[in-house]
């Protein structure tokens, strides 16, 4: 089965459908959302009702906690703060039910699905670095964890020896005894400096991962926000892709 994997929709309506038309085309028979899929971007409604016509399911994210009352963290910046004030103003009561219900954690398919961390995923810390693929690796023993929260596609891997390495490819096939540690990457607010909507494909039978770049109308969110009174620091790093 194809499993289509997208996460960090981040409102953007935009990238959202441009990312569900070439998971389409390429064959995925099932997508799922590992969460944040509001927050920062202009249409939270669209996208909620968009992931729940097209996901089997949706985890929670960060900012889809935020979103619904949950106390604002200290760690979020200005601009952060500012789109979830607005985000929380515009949201739906349909949606916002929606998001409450969303879980942490989703098993199958030989893999852990999580948004930010399988070692403790109510804190929300951040999967990065080597350093900490290593330290999550005792917290799941499926042979593969995708999550997401960066907003950067990462591929770890671990071979016989034991010992993980960051895997410079966008597609990599998993083989007996490995294991592999994905981060999906933004669909709506990608950060390694690809402006490209990013998703992510995974065969459960050649137990392949690829990653998916899709360009999109990057123009037409930014008129949305600055329109709807979003900051325009959020508008402008679209063009960047960081
Ligand atoms: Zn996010």
């Amino acid at each position: 089965m194809k499993l289509g994997l997208v996460s960090d929709v981040h409102s953007n309506q935009e990238a959202l459908r441009a990312v569900l038309d070439e998971l389409d085309r390429r064959g995925a028979e099932k997508i799922v959302c590992l969460g944040d899929i509001v927050g920062y971007g202009p249409e939270p409604d669209e996208c909620v009702a968009l992931v729940r016509e097209r996901a089997a399911w949706s985890l929670l994210g960060n900012h889809d906690a935020m979103a619904v009352g949950q106390a604002m963290p200290e760690y979020i910046n200005l601009h952060a703060r500012r789109a979830m004030e607005w985000t929380r103003r515009h949201l739906s009561p349909e949606s916002a039910e929606y998001l409450r219900g969303l879980p942490f954690v989703k098993r199958g398919d030989g893999a852990v699905f999580v948004h930010s961390s399988p070692r403790s995923p109510a804190d929300w810390s951040y999967v990065a670095t080597l350093e900490d693929v290593v330290e999550i690796s005792e917290f799941f023993s499926e042979p593969v964890c995708f999550l997401a929260h960066t907003h950067r596609p990462m591929l770890a891997l671990r071979e016989g020896d034991g010992r993980f390495r960051i895997l410079d490819a966008d597609r990599f096939a998993l083989k007996e005894g490995e294991r592999l540690v994905v981060n999906v990457g933004s669909v709506g607010q990608p950060r390694d400096n690809d402006p490209r909507a990013t998703a992510a494909l995974f065969d459960t039978e050649s137990r392949q991962v690829s990653f998916v770049r899709v360009p999109y109308d990057v123009g037409a969110v930014q008129k949305k926000m600055l329109e709807r009174g979003l900051p325009e620091f959020l508008a402008m790093r679209l063009s960047r892709g960081c």
